[in-house]
């Protein structure tokens, strides 16, 4: 059985101050086992060795990026083998924002998860379409090719989290659940309905869910297609885990705003 996998990547937020705050409320709290689900909270690179010094032991860092390749001149950037040196199990490859923002290709995170697995890091590794790709109608052509630009580079995904994230679903407070869209569809113009709602209820999360495990064992292989958690990023929260949690393929969550507050600790909780 794949374990529920709960992530909470910070992004660029947070104060050292604030920082302690949140391990304080974590560490504090009581959720299910570790044999039940895996937590792993991901603070920006200058607070994780502080993070990682003070987060309770049941818990676990990841990095947010790191080098495509052995580290040296090198500027700005942070090498694997430095999170390695650090113990720092865990890296986010190929977040949306960093494909965006930064120009991040299909071909370079390919690079980037290999690197990093090669050094011993286990990656949770990002894909997910734009609105403009979802409204188009190639979500899973899209989540296909960047998956395959990552299944091309690697020959062992015991180490790789595969991370769904939607990008018009990071921030937005939308998520593509049968019962969400259906909300979506009776509270706005007809238009919308057609342009928007009806593709979003047409590919809820557990559809894209389903065709990523499709591809990975038609391409891969069964056991890893069996194995490999499929999780999903955007627009978490406290209120919505449940639902969520319980869509067949979605093996638990990469959240982002609700995981720098106290309702992170119902997210985790929703692996049971
Ligand atoms: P939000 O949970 O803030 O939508 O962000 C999701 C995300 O990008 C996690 O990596």
């Amino acid at each position: 059985a794949r374990k529920f996998f709960v992530g909470g990547n910070w992004k660029c937020n947070g104060t050292s101050e604030e920082v302690k705050k949140i391990v304080s409320t974590l560490n504090q709290a009581e959720v299910p086992s570790e044999d039940v689900v895996e937590v792993v909270v991901s603070p920006p690179f200058v607070f994780l060795p502080l993070v990682k010094s003070v987060l309770r032991s049941d818990f676990h860092v990841a990095a947010q990026n790191c080098w495509v390749r052995k580290g040296g001149a090198f500027t700005g950037e942070v090498s694997a083998e430095m999170l390695v040196n650090l113990s720092i199990p865990w890296v986010i490859l190929g977040h949306s924002e960093r494909r965006a923002l930064l120009n991040e290709s299909n071909d370079f995170v390919g690079d980037k998860v290999a690197y990093a697995l090669s050094q011993g890091l286990k990656v949770i590794a990002c894909v997910g379409e734009t609105l403009e790709q979802r409204e188009s109608g190639s979500t899973v052509a899209v989540v296909a090719e960047q998956t395959k630009a990552i299944a091309e580079k690697i020959s062992n995904w015991d180490n790789v989290v595969l991370a769904y994230e939607p990008v018009w679903a990071i921030g937005t407070g939308k998520v593509a659940t049968p019962a969400q869209a259906q909300e979506h569809i009776s509270t706005c113009f007809h238009y919308v309905y057609f342009t928007v709602g009806r593709a979003l209820q047409n590919l809820s999360i557990a559809v894209v869910h389903a065709e990523l495990r499709k591809w990975l064992k038609d391409n891969v292989s069964a056991e890893v297609a069996a194995s490999t958690r499929i999780i999903y990023g955007g627009s978490v929260n406290g209120a919505n885990c449940k639902e969520l949690a319980a869509q067949p393929d979605v093996d638990g969550f990469l959240v982002g705003g609700a995981s720098l507050k106290p309702e992170f600790i119902d997210i985790i909780k929703s692996a049971t």
